[in-house]
């Protein structure tokens, strides 16, 4: 694939790029079939860009402003959570450096070194996250750059953040019972990493929810009773 910012801009006129436009907005029949078809896969049932949301919309990844010759063109629509499609907005190309800010699922290949990682610690009885990315040894600095500007635009860090925590307090119950009577810390460091692990096989070393399992895992405040801070008051009926 040529990179977004060596394509020429279609000779279009300003009524047919209105016609594309339309194509993808308008309810037509071959365009709610295609919207259908798209986003009816189990496979991406996830958002490709965040991995946390529920793809329920489709995002252009090359905007329909700037491109409308790719409105309704199936590899340029990818279905995706509303909060990554709105954060994404018409935005390709970092306009300092000409380069483009989000990865596509499908043609960037998403190295498995490992580049993402997560801080777990205790304060004051809470727990504090901090997820944030690391250039790994062997990584070019433009590969990293890129990865970067995802997940910043992307507002990863603070949702990654937040939905962490909101994981945690439903997986709450597993961390008292693996601790049990005995108050086996080690035994609550063993359960997270085997979730560490099922997640690694699934969605690779990169998961997010693989790289919190292992930075708790490693918190030994965490596991010895300080798992407390996640519990969820139940919510009276
Ligand atoms: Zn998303």
């Amino acid at each position: 694939m040529p990179e977004i910012g060596e394509l020429d801009e279609a000779q279009l006129t300003d009524l047919q790029k209105e016609a594309m436009r339309h194509a993808f907005t308008v309810e037509t029949g071959p365009m709610t079939a295609l919207r259908g078809d798209l986003l009816k896969r189990i496979s991406v049932a996830r958002c490709p860009f965040c991995g946390i949301g529920e793809s329920s919309t489709l995002d252009h990844y090359l905007p329909k402003e700037k491109h409308p010759e790719f409105s309704v063109f199936p590899i340029n629509l990818v279905p995706s959570c509303a909060v990554c499609n709105t954060r994404k907005r018409d935005r390709i190309l970092d306009e300092g450096t000409n380069v483009r800010m989000f990865l596509h699922p499908c043609y960037d290949v998403i190295p498995d070194m490992a580049f993402l990682a997560v801080r777990a610690r205790m304060e004051a009885d809470a727990l504090i996250l901090s997820y944030r990315l690391t250039r790994p040894a062997g990584m070019m600095v433009q590969t990293f750059q890129h990865l970067r500007s995802h997940f910043n635009e992307l507002d990863l860090a603070d949702r990654y953040r937040r939905m962490g925590l909101e994981h945690l307090g439903g997986q709450y119950p597993a961390l008292p019972r693996a601790y049990g009577a005995g108050e086996d810390a080690a035994r609550v460091a063993e359960k997270l990493i085997e979730g560490a692990e099922d997640f690694e096989e699934v969605s690779g070393p990169n998961y997010w929810l693989a790289k919190l399992y292992r930075a708790l895992a490693d918190n030994n405040d965490f596991c010895d009773g300080g798992f407390e801070a996640v519990r969820v008051q139940a919510q009276p009926h």
